[in-house]
């Protein structure tokens, strides 16, 4: 049995992360599609200053405009996936190092020394000298090789030398380091669906050749079109173009943030037990998708990731404006799995994970702004809520199922009485008190942060 809590905090970390992605996905593609609105006004200007007489004066020049389009679409893109891989990495490390106890950060890295001399789930459960001496032992460097095995006895003080805060930066910078410019650069010329956007931009090009652009605009001039004409004879071929190269940076964004999120889920090595995958909840979400939401695969399975998951791809996004993303499943601590009832609160009646609604919510009060509030739930379902409720700013809880840790059916909210949903909001109210509880009792084994430290931008 995976470790519910941890996980649980995780996927509502990814969960509210993504929207965060989306947003930075769409701010992207209005960049790049910034870019090539401002090559189009060149171009309309070069076509002005063409000269009716003879307009194959300036032929080359219009091509050499066109061409130049591709070019800078490309570095446009390269751009915005640079950051967008940069910004992965940061967020991700947020979660993971707000969402993990002290102790099982101190595990990972004492892994990395050597092997660990207990299991990981007994040694995140000692009290917190554990980290202090493996903080230690990242000071000190890695010239020693420490094995844990060894009947040892740290200096009683050796612990005690960092604040909380110096161990956990140690930690996080320990087994989360920034990732190196050639690190960046293979995620962003990473191949999806067994083509890399660079292929994908590429091809694009080839249906709106320059030469044969160029060719429309002087046959059209020279055939007694005016320039309002000929803009006009080049705007569809241009808006394709502008659309489709959109929608390339849009998706790769997607694509790019979640591999550096999936880079450092991996860091967690054997304390990471499988992957659970998730939608975004909405009208846009394609029904496959939305089958696919909350399944999750195991590393011990023997399947392979793709197939559990029902992707079509290694990685997602696995289509064309895809914003599926996957929360870690970890190894189980032996407290919590121990204790039913604390295991409880964190599935559902089928003993499947649900995100947790604690973390949900708030994100929701502290961070969301109304746009992203739309973004998470879907424009249609807020509008309707609203509606239903009559609360310009209705609560999570208006919008989440408890049974699933999921979004309400648009039907269902519909058929829903008033007392209904005041009852299912109360019950979201309750879990999400049993859940704080839980969190203070785990708190003892030095939970780092609680959940509302999770953003990723305040
Ligand atoms: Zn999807």
């Amino acid at each position: 049995m995976p470790n519910r809590y941890f996980s649980s905090r995780l996927a509502a970390h990814t969960g509210t992360r993504q929207v965060h992605a989306v947003e930075l996905a769409d701010r992207a593609a209005n960049a790049v599609e910034r870019t090539i609105a401002g090559l189009w006004r060149q171009i309309t200007g070069a076509v002005k200053s063409l000269s009716v007489a003879n307009p194959f004066q300036k032929r080359d020049a219009i091509v050499d405009l066109l061409k130049a389009v591709p070019y800078h679409t490309a570095w446009a893109t390269y751009y915005q996936l640079q950051r967008s891989a940069n910004w992965g990495h940061k967020t991700a490390v947020k979660g993971l190092t707000a969402t993990l106890p002290r102790n099982y950060l101190a595990a990972v890295a004492a892994r990395r020394f050597h092997r660990l001399g207990r299991p990981v789930t007994e040694a995140v459960e000692l009290q917190e000298d554990f980290a202090g001496i493996i903080a230690m032992m990242i000071k000190m460097g890695q010239g020693f090789s420490i094995d844990l095995n060894v009947p040892y006895s740290p200096e009683p003080w050796a612990p005690r030398l960092f604040s909380h805060d110096e161990i956990d930066q140690l930690l996080k910078d320990f087994i989360f380091p920034p990732p190196s410019a050639a690190e960046v650069s293979q995620v962003v010329f990473a191949p999806s669906a067994g083509m890399t956007w660079t292929e994908r931009l590429a091809r694009l090009s080839r249906l709106a050749p320059p030469e044969q652009m160029g060719a429309v605009v002087v046959s059209g001039m020279a055939a007694g079109k005016s320039y309002t004409e000929v803009t006009e004879d080049l705007l569809p071929l241009m808006d394709n173009y502008r659309a489709s190269a959109r929608r390339v940076s849009r998706t790769e964004c997607l694509r790019v943030t979640n591999a550096m999120q999936h880079a450092a889920h991996e860091e967690l090595g054997d304390m990471l037990a499988g992957y659970q995958i998730h939608a975004v909840l909405d009208e846009h979400t394609r029904p496959k998708h939305r089958h696919r939401n909350g399944k999750t695969w195991m590393k011990d399975s023997g399947i392979p990731m793709r197939v559990a998951l029902e992707m079509e791809d290694d990685v997602v996004p696995d289509s064309f404006n895809c914003r599926c993303f996957l929360s870690p499943i970890l190894t189980p601590a032996g407290h919590i799995v121990n204790d039913p009832a604390l295991s409880k609160t964190f599935t559902d009646s089928k003993d499947d994970l649900i995100p947790d609604p604690a973390g949900y919510s708030a994100w929701w009060e502290d961070q969301a702004s109304a746009r992203r509030k739309r973004l998470a739930v879907g424009t249609r379902r807020y509008s309707l809520v609203q509606d239903l409720t009559g609360d310009d700013n209705p609560p999570w809880e208006a919008f989440s199922d408890p049974k699933t840790g999921g979004l309400m059916p648009m039907d269902r909210l519909k058929a829903e009485s008033e007392d209904q949903r005041l009852r299912r909001q109360i019950r979201l109210t309750k879990m999400a008190d049993e859940r704080r509880k839980a969190i203070e009792q785990i708190s003892t084994f030095g939970l780092a942060a609680q959940p509302h430290a999770m953003g990723v931008r305040r």
